[in-house]
């Protein structure tokens, strides 16, 4: 068996609240280092951490539930999982945290990592049957029952996860319509390029996409969904809803706790929050982006990820990795969106290939250097990018248009 008790005094304690992608990361990350202390993860959900992004893509054709690592590498690790067991509060002055039956467990050092709770809208009728979110395997199983051919799907909203499903639900049969309230789809995601793009694309499809859209309640019948009602007054039938207006960050502990939360607790490069004991990780955090001012949320897995490593470098006291240039993908019909960076303002867009064909690469500039690339079915452009933008290196927009220009050629030397 592994030995897990090199390093770190065996006396220290972590303990994680949230069994998702960055705690079940950071977990394994901590043995990997040479943490020999005790590894506590707590979880609100039944379940052992798994991928989140398939419930949108495969896992309403049938796919089986993907998990982060299998259930004997914990055990071989000793890393404990409590889980359906929800943290209730935390004790700074005491160093404990408290859970919903009333325990309590003593930290060395607590890492927060409690993701995000999709976005609700107050609207009559939303708690209608039918009317659906997507975070977890629970609200994934129900809507694998709801995409059925003989209904149709409002989604309302059109940003990754919305245009996930819908794309989804089109390559099962099942009508769909996005209602979006902002002029274009992916408004806040991604480039007015990409969302045209992808607006054909699931146009071509056979997906409704209606923008400008103002929601004014949705319609019932013996208790289940039947219709989407618009502010105009007019109507859209549907046979269920899911709500895709995005997630806001489970930062309730910290703020009661008295950690400074800004929609989002607030870290810094190295996972750490006011308190020098609590670090947090993932969904929940609002951190430092390279290239960028101030702090953001990023809502994506290769956040969570180098999150989870930065919090395992400070618990080990061992030096942090490079940040990285942040990046996510997505994944519509059969293109395979990656995108690498923050599209600056007043930057300017240089197409690379022929969206017609589904692979092209979109990427933006300004003064001859890159901010962002937003690619698809190209790894190598995204590849390319992802370097350039790292590295500022100072790149000729025209040779990147042409798709015969080798990527090496298109940068300035
Ligand atoms: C449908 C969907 C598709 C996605 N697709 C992509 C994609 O294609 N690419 C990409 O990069 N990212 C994608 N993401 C985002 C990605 O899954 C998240 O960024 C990632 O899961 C964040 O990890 P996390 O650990 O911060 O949060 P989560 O994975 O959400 O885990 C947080 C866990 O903490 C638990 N918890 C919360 N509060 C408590 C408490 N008080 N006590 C105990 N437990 C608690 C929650 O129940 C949850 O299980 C997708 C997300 C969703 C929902």
């Amino acid at each position: 068996m592994t030995d897990t008790t090199r390093g770190a005094s065996t006396a220290e304690r972590v303990i994680v609240v949230g069994a998702g992608h960055a705690g079940g990361t950071l977990a394994a990350l901590l043995r990997q280092g040479g943490f020999g202390g005790l590894i506590t993860v707590f979880g609100q959900e039944e379940h052992l951490p798994y991928h989140r992004p398939p419930l949108s893509k495969y896992f309403t054709d049938g796919q089986p539930v993907k998990w982060l690592r299998d259930p004997d590498f914990y055990a071989e690790q000793k890393i404990s999982f409590l889980l359906g067991q929800k943290v209730v509060s935390l004790d700074r002055a005491r160093k404990t945290v408290r859970t919903g039956l009333g325990d309590e467990h003593p930290y060395d050092h607590l890492v927060l990592a409690t993701g995000a709770t999709p976005r609700l809208l107050t609207l009559p009728g939303g708690d209608l049957n039918g009317v659906l979110t997507l975070r977890n395997l629970t609200d994934a199983q129900h809507l694998r029952s709801a995409i059925t051919t003989d209904g149709a799907l409002a989604i309302i909203g059109g940003g990754f996860v919305g245009l996930e499903v819908a794309s989804a639900a089109r390559n099962r049969g099942t009508e769909v319509i996005v209602l979006e309230r902002e002029a274009r789809i992916l408004a806040r995601v991604a480039s007015e390029q990409l969302s045209t793009i992808m607006t054909s694309l699931h146009r071509d499809r056979g997906t409704q996409i209606r923008t400008n859209v103002q929601i004014a309640g949705l319609r019932g019948h013996n208790g289940s969904v039947v219709a989407v009602q618009l502010a105009d007054g007019s109507e859209i039938a549907c046979s269920s809803v899911l709500l895709g207006v995005g997630a806001i960050p489970r930062q309730e502990l910290a703020l009661e706790a008295g950690l400074l939360c800004d929609q989002g607790i607030i870290v810094d490069d190295a996972a750490r929050t006011s308190d020098p004991a609590i670090l947090a990780i993932g969904d929940v955090t609002r951190r430092p982006v390279p290239g960028t001012e101030g702090h953001r949320r990023l809502e994506s897995i290769p956040s969570a990820v180098e999150q989870a490593q930065q919090a395992a470098s400070t618990i080990l006291g061992v030096p942090q990795v490079a940040p990285e240039v942040p990046w996510f993908w997505s994944d519509q019909f059969d293109l395979k969106l990656k995108i690498a960076g923050i599209v600056a303002p007043e930057s300017q867009a240089t197409l690379r290939g022929d969206p017609a064909t589904g692979r092209f690469a979109l990427f933006h500039h300004r003064d001859g250097v890159l901010s962002a690339v937003e690619s698809s079915n190209s790894a190598a452009e995204f590849m390319a990018g992802r370097k350039y933008i790292t590295h500022q290196t100072p790149i000729a927009p025209l040779r990147l248009a042409d798709a015969a220009t080798s990527l090496r050629d298109c940068v300035l030397v």
